[in-house]
C-alpha cells in the first residue's frame, strides 16, 4: 500500500473485526469480549491516523524510539480519547519516560528490574500504569518475554508495586505452522492467567487479560481465551523487510 488510504483501511478494518467476529462465534464467544489492538510498527504517522479515522481505537507501538518519534503526531488523538496506545515491544531502562508520556498500558514486562523502574517513575508522578507480563511460552530464544515457569512469581511480584496495576498476560504465539504447537503456547499462558489470577495474592486481582493472537494465528487464540488480540499486516498489509 502506498500512503494512507482511507478507503483501504476502513474496508480491511471491517474485515479483521468480521474474523474476529467469526471466530469468537464458533467458539461460542461474544465478538465485544475481545479488544482488537493494531500493531503500527514501521508505519508512517500519517498512516497510524488514517487507520484511527478508519476506525481503530487502541494501538500498540513496539520500540520506544518510533513511539516517541510519532507520538506529537497523534498527540491530539490521545488527548480526545479517540485512541489509546500500548507499549507492546521490550523496553530500556532509560527510555521508561518516554513510554510513559503516551502510553496506557505496558504490555511487554518481562522482568522485575523493568518493573520497578516503570513504578518507580509512576509512583512519583502520582499515577498508576496498567502492566501486562510478557510470557515466552515457546522458549524460542530470539523472542522476549520470561520463561513460562518465572511467569507467576514474577506476576506477583509485580502485583506488590504501587505504581503498577497488573491486568494480565501477553505472548507472541509459536511462529511455527503446526497448529497444535501454537494451541498449546496459548493454553500455557492462559493457565499461567488462571493461576495467578484466582490466587489472592495481593495485587492479582484484575490478572484477567490474555494478549495473544496475532494476523496468522488470531483464531486459535480467540478459541483459547485471548481478549486482546493484536494485528498489524491483516490492517496495513505486509510491512517492507528492513
Ligand atoms: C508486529 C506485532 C504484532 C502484529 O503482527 P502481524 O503479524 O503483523 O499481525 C503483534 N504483536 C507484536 C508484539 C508485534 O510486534
Amino acid at each position: 500500500m502506498h500512503g494512507p488510504d482511507l478507503a483501504h483501511l476502513t474496508e480491511r478494518f471491517a474485515a479483521i473485526r468480521e474474523r474476529v467476529a467469526v471466530a469468537a462465534q464458533s467458539v461460542g464467544r461474544e465478538p465485544n469480549e475481545i479488544r482488537i489492538l493494531v500493531a503500527t510498527k514501521t508505519q508512517e504517522a500519517d498512516t497510524v491516523r488514517a487507520a484511527i479515522a478508519a476506525g481503530v481505537t487502541l494501538i500498540g507501538e513496539n520500540r520506544a524510539q518510533e513511539l516517541t518519534a510519532k507520538a506529537p503526531y497523534i498527540a491530539d488523538l490521545v488527548t480526545a480519547g479517540q485512541v489509546e496506545v500500548h507499549m507492546i515491544g521490550p523496553v530500556q531502562r532509560n527510555k521508561v519516560n518516554h513510554v510513559l508520556a503516551t502510553v496506557t498500558t505496558v504490555q511487554s514486562i518481562d522482568s522485575l528490574a523493568i518493573a520497578e523502574a516503570f513504578s518507580t517513575r509512576c509512583e512519583r508522578a502520582g499515577r498508576v500504569l496498567d502492566v501486562l507480563v510478557q510470557v515466552n511460552v515457546s522458549a524460542e530464544p530470539t523472542k522476549s518475554g520470561c520463561l513460562p515457569e518465572d511467569a507467576p512469581e514474577l506476576a506477583r511480584a509485580i502485583g506488590t508495586l504501587p505504581g503498577l496495576r497488573l491486568t494480565g498476560f501477553m505472548t507472541i504465539g509459536a511462529h511455527s505452522g503446526d497448529t497444535a504447537w501454537v494451541r498449546s503456547g496459548f493454553r500455557r499462558l492462559r493457565a499461567i492467567r488462571d493461576e495467578v489470577w484466582h490466587s489472592g495474592a495481593p495485587g492479582t486481582a484484575d490478572a484477567r487479560e490474555l494478549s495473544m493472537g496475532m494476523t496468522a494465528d488470531l483464531k486459535v487464540a480467540i478459541a483459547e481465551g485471548a481478549t486482546m488480540v493484536r494485528v498489524g499486516t491483516a490492517v496495513f498489509g505486509p510491512r517492507p523487510t528492513a
